[in-house]
């Protein structure tokens, strides 16, 4: 027990004393607490930003050999937020224990473990001598992440993505080191997640693009700086308009228009392309719906989607509300996939295809020929329509290879019961090839250029199946 006593005066007389008790143990056990929770994190226990900071510090004053080295580890649960979704926060802060403490258990005893944010982690690999020590480390950490977890009555399965960045060759101090081992832990989830990469110096420069591209994106979206231009599509057995296909690009200031060729791979690699391609949904969803009116027949819209809206973004729920904010009815709408989104993590990208055809969306698969599709993949894929790449058609005529390639794939679509349409059609000759061929569908210049939208209603409302509707030996 301690006191402390303050005088009781009257006037400038002492006349007593009061006296304050305090309970030391209970003050220090206050002091012992306050100090916990400024260095900890009070979910899992782990120590905090604050306090990796400082060991950080402390593993560098202790680092004695020339050539010796720290390793920052920055992790991130591979699809925590689903967990947090469907089993609720209560399950989703178990997960994170059990991550914790998996953790902990997996690192050598200097190693410092850190929770710096939802499902982030921050680990630091002390005294190292060689990157090679921390590569088996790391690798050691990723097969222990991937076991298991049991939360509740829910056997979980959770894995990470892990950045690395090295003391001192990376940077200085710990926040430029955590900096750079968080940009390598986004090229780890890009390259399919469960793995890691250590950060390298063209990293750091697609970051700064990557940040200055994020914000001109978003800032495009808000300002309408992105436009839709339409290519229309024809049928070949009767030369009538079936539809078209919408094609995004970006005003700049001052009002030129920048091709997708420059900024959709940027898009797709900063993440943005899944802001845009739901503003592409929408929009072209809406166009598609004024289109309607001025055709006698039913006009389908096709739509580029990216392999990381399959990958990131909801797709399914953002074709939903394209539809029904629209009132476009499903069947008239043509979502374009192109191989390499096939290829890769296919089962999830099969199962999405058959919820998507579910919805009572068509589906194609754009610049066909030019990847890997095997014919028995096909045969598993819900699709609706082959479109044949630009790059087998440019030379149809003149190119005996070519030929017998555009032949061989009508045929074999025919075969699965596949349309098909030729891409980039130039010239009428090829036109007439193609006919010939039996290949159904044709876009290209030959008919006409993606038009901007307003371009595109003046086409349909001159088109001849407008004027005289049964007109169907008439030319496009
Ligand atoms: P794509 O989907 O294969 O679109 C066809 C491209 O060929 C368009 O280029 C079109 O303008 C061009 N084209 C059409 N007919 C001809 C022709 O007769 N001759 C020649 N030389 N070219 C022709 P564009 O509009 O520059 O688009 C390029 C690519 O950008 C598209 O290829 C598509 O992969 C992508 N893209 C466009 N809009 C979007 C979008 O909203 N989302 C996504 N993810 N990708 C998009
Ligand atoms: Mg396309
Ligand atoms: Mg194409």
């Amino acid at each position: 027990m301690q006191y402390n006593a303050y005088p009781l005066m009257r006037g400038r007389q002492r006349i007593g004393a009061v006296l304050f008790f305090n309970d030391v143990t209970e003050a220090r056990r206050n002091a012992a607490r306050i100090e916990f929770l400024a260095h900890h994190d009070p979910l899992t226990s782990l120590a905090n930003r604050l306090l990796a900071e400082q060991r950080f510090a402390h593993h560098c004053a202790e680092i004695k050999e020339p050539g010796g080295s720290i390793a920052v580890l920055f992790l991130d649960l591979d699809g925590f937020k689903h967990i947090n979704d469907t089993l609720g926060h209560e399950s989703g802060d178990r997960m994170l224990q059990a991550v914790a403490d998996r953790l902990q258990q997996h690192v050598a005893q200097d190693a410092t473990v850190s929770r710096v944010g939802g499902d982030e982690f921050v680990v630091l690999l002390p005294e190292l001598t060689d990157r090679k020590a921390a590569t088996a480390q790391i690798e050691s950490l990723l097969q222990a992440l991937a076991q298991p977890y049991r939360v509740g009555p829910h056997p979980l399965s959770a894995s990470v993505s892990i950045g690395a960045s090295f003391f001192p060759d990376d940077g200085p101090d710990f926040a430029t080191l955590v900096k750079k081992a968080d940009t390598a832990m986004y090229q780890a989830k890009d390259a399919g997640r469960n793995t890691w990469r250590a950060f390298e110096t063209a990293m750091g420069r697609l970051e700064h693009q990557t940040l200055h591209l994020r914000g001109s994106f978003l800032d495009g979206l808000q300002n309408n700086e992105f436009v839709l231009h339409d290519q229309p599509q024809l049928r070949l057995a009767d030369n009538r308009l079936i539809g078209a296909e919408a094609l995004v690009r970006w005003k700049d200031a001052n009002g030129r228009l920048i091709p997708p060729a420059h900024f959709i791979a940027l898009a797709e690699s900063s993440g943005m392309i899944v802001p845009l391609g739901e503003w592409v949904l929408r929009k072209a969803c809406r166009q598609a719906v004024q289109w309607q009116a001025l055709h006698p027949e039913p006009l389908v819209v096709a739509v580029n989607i990216s392999a990381i809206q399959f990958k990131r973004g909801l797709l399914e729920q953002t074709v939903a509300a394209a539809l029904h904010e629209s009132g476009l009815p499903p069947h008239l709408l043509e979502l374009e996939l192109t191989e390499s989104t096939l290829l890769t993590q296919t089962e999830m990208v099969l199962a999405t295809m058959h919820r998507l055809r579910e919805l009572g969306v068509r589906l194609s698969i754009d610049d066909f020929g030019t990847g890997y599709s095997s014919l028995a993949y096909l045969k598993r894929l819900e699709v609706n329509k082959l479109k044949i790449d630009r790059s087998f058609i440019d030379n149809l005529t003149a190119s005996q290879e070519d030929s017998v390639i555009v032949k061989a794939i009508i045929e074999m679509a025919r075969s699965l019961k596949l349309q098909t349409l030729a891409e980039g059609v130039e010239q009428e000759a090829v036109l007439d090839y193609l006919r010939e061929l039996k290949c159904d569908e044709v876009q290209g210049y030959v008919l006409a250029r993606p038009l901007p939208a307003a371009d595109f209603l003046c086409y349909l409302a001159a088109r001849p199946e407008r004027l005289s509707p049964a007109a169907d030996t008439m030319t496009a």
